[in-house]
C-alpha cells in the first residue's frame, strides 16, 4: 500500500512542486549529498515535500566524480491533504504529500544555498557544488545523457535557461550538471533507498551496526537487495567512507524498507529519510556492437566466445569475444562467481556481457554476464582405426590428420574418435558479489522485471 502511494506521489504527472537539485557537496573525507537533503528539510520548515526525495546516480565512469556520483532532487512546495511519513530528523517526522503547489524558486534557492554553503566540502579539489531550483523540469534527455555520457556545463546552463530555472554554482560549477540532471530524471524504472544518518559525535568513528540483524533483515525482506555479501561476509548497507551515513537499505518496495530499517540493530541514528532512486536499474547501460564501443561507455554487448579463456596474474580471466569484430573482456578476480563462470566458457559459447569500455588497451571490464547458449564440447578419445589394417593410425600433427604406419593409408583430422564432454557451467545470469557492484548495477534478482517493463 505504502509503495503504491509513494510511487504515484512521485511519478504522477501534474504534481505541482518546485524542484531543488544539488550535487557534488561531498569529498572522500566527509559529507554526503543525501545528508544535505536532511539538513535542508530540517532548516527550511516552511516548505513541504511534494513527493519523495530523489537520489539519482549518474555516469559511474566520469573521471572527476567524488564518490558514487550521486545527485539529489527535492520536490518542495506547499503540501495539500494528508501527508505520509517518509523520514525523521532528530525525532521530528518528515512528511511527504501526494499533491501540493509550487513556490517561488527565487525565494527557495538562497535559503537552501545557505545550508549548502555551511556544510559542503569546499576544500576538496574535486568538490564543485551546484544547486538548481525550478518549477519546470529540464528535458529528460539531460538525465539520459548524464547517466550514460558526459554533458558539458554550457549545455546544461542553456537547458536551465530554457525552463527559466535559477541556479547557483560554486568553484568550477560542475555540480550544476548533476543537480539539473537529477531534476530531469523521470523514473521509468526505479527503486527506493532508506538512509539512516549518524549523530554528529559518532561521525568518523567505526559504525556500530549488528551483522546478525543485517543478515536477518536480508533474509526476511525479499524485495531488498545489496544488503549483505555472503561470499565475503561483508555488510554492504554501511559505507566505507567516514561520511554521516550510518546505513542505506535498497529495495523494490518502500513499504518493506520502512520495516527493514527498524530491523537493524546498532547505534541510534540521528535521522533517516526515504529516497526514490535510479539505483539498480542499469540506466547507464547502452546496447552496442563491438565496432561502436567508445572509452568510458557502459555497454551491453552480445557476442560469441572466439578464443577460450586465459588466466592472467592476479586471478583475472580474459575472454576474447566477437560479434564480427573481436574484443577482450576482462573478468576480474573480485567478481567471484562471475570470474569462475568466465573460466569455463569455451569457443562458440554465445553470451551477453555488461561492462565499461576501457581505452588502452581497448577492452571491456565485465560487470555482468548472461550465458545464452553453450557450445558442445568435445574430447578426442583415440586416433582413428585404419580401415585396412584395423590398427590405430598415427597423428601427423595438430589438425594435420592421420596416417597408418603399416600401410600408409591417410585419414582426416575429423576421423578421430571423439566424445561429448559435459559442461561445468549453465546458461543464465552471473554477477559479481554485492561489494563489487556499482550503484546503478541492476541485480539479477531484479532482471526478471525486464519482461514487466517491456509490457508496460
Ligand atoms: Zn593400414
Amino acid at each position: 500500500m505504502t509503495a503504491t502511494i509513494f510511487c504515484r506521489a512521485s511519478i504522477a504527472m501534474g504534481v505541482s512542486a518546485t524542484y531543488l537539485g544539488f550535487d557534488d557537496t561531498d569529498s572522500p573525507q566527509g559529507m554526503c549529498t543525501t545528508f544535505l537533503a536532511t539538513l535542508i528539510l530540517d532548516e527550511l520548515r516552511g516548505f513541504d515535500l511534494v513527493g519523495l526525495p530523489r537520489l539519482v546516480r549518474l555516469n559511474p565512469n566520469v573521471p572527476w566524480k567524488t564518490r558514487g556520483n550521486a545527485a539529489v532532487c527535492l520536490p518542495l512546495g506547499r503540501g495539500v491533504g494528508a501527508g505520509r511519513i517518509c523520514g525523521a530528523i532528530d525525532g521530528r517526522p518528515v512528511m511527504s504529500y501526494v499533491r501540493g503547489s509550487s513556490v517561488d524558486p527565487e525565494e527557495l534557492l538562497p535559503l537552501a544555498a545557505k545550508v549548502l554553503e555551511r556544510v559542503a566540502e569546499f576544500d576538496c579539489d574535486k568538490t564543485n557544488p551546484g544547486m538548481v531550483a525550478t518549477n519546470k523540469k529540464p528535458s529528460q534527455r539531460l538525465y539520459w545523457r548524464a547517466v550514460r555520457d558526459v554533458v558539458p556545463l554550457s549545455e546544461v546552463e542553456r537547458e536551465l535557461r530554457v525552463v527559466g530555472a535559477s541556479w547557483k554554482r560554486y568553484k568550477n560549477g560542475r555540480g550544476i550538471i548533476g543537480a539539473a540532471s537529477a531534476i530531469s530524471w523521470r523514473p521509468h524504472d526505479r527503486t527506493w533507498e532508506v538512509m539512516s544518518y549518524r549523530t554528529p559525535d559518532r561521525i568518523g568513528t567505526e559504525r556500530a551496526v549488528d551483522k546478525g540483524s543485517v543478515i536477518k533483515m536480508d533474509r526476511k525482506m525479499k524485495s531488498t537487495f545489496h544488503n549483505y555479501d555472503s561470499e565475503s561476509k561483508h555488510i554492504a548497507i554501511t559505507p566505507a567512507s567516514p561520511c554521516p551515513v550510518l546505513f542505506g537499505i535498497r529495495g523494490d518496495s518502500a513499504d518493506e524498507l520502512m520495516q527493514a530499517r527498524k530491523m537493524i540493530r546498532g547505534e541510534p541514528p540521528l535521522s533517516w529519510l526515504l529516497f526514490l532512486t535510479n539505483q539498480g536499474t542499469d540506466d547507464h547501460i547502452v546496447r552496442r556492437r563491438v565496432r561502436d564501443l567508445e572509452p568510458g561507455m557502459s555497454v551491453r554487448v552480445q557476442a560469441t566466445v572466439a578464443v577460450s579463456p586465459r588466466s592472467v596474474e592476479g586471478g583475472h580471466v580474459i575472454v576474447t569475444v566477437s560479434d564480427g569484430e573481436a574484443i577482450d573482456v576482462a573478468f576480474y578476480e573480485p567478481s567471484g562467481v562471475m570470474n569462475r563462470a568466465a573460466r569455463r566458457l569455451i569457443s562458440g559459447d554465445r553470451i551477453v556481457v555488461y561492462g565499461s569500455v576501457r581505452d588502452s588497451p581497448r577492452s571491456l571490464n565485465a560487470e555482468k554476464l548472461h550465458v545464452l547458449h553453450l557450445a558442445v564440447a568435445h574430447r578426442k578419445e583415440a586416433n582413428p582405426l585404419c580401415v585396412i589394417c584395423e590398427k590405430r593410425m598415427g597423428s601427423l600433427g595438430a589438425g594435420q590428420g592421420y596416417r597408418c604406419k603399416r600401410c600408409g593409408a591417410r585419414a582426416p583430422a575429423s576421423a578421430a574418435e571423439i566424445s561429448e564432454v559435459s559442461r561445468e557451467i549453465r546458461t543464465g545470469w552471473y554477477e559479481p558479489p554485492v561489494a563489487s557492484r556499482r550503484h546503478l548495477h541492476r541485480p539479477i534478482r531484479r532482471m526478471s522485471r525486464d519482461n514487466i517493463n517491456n509490457l508496460l
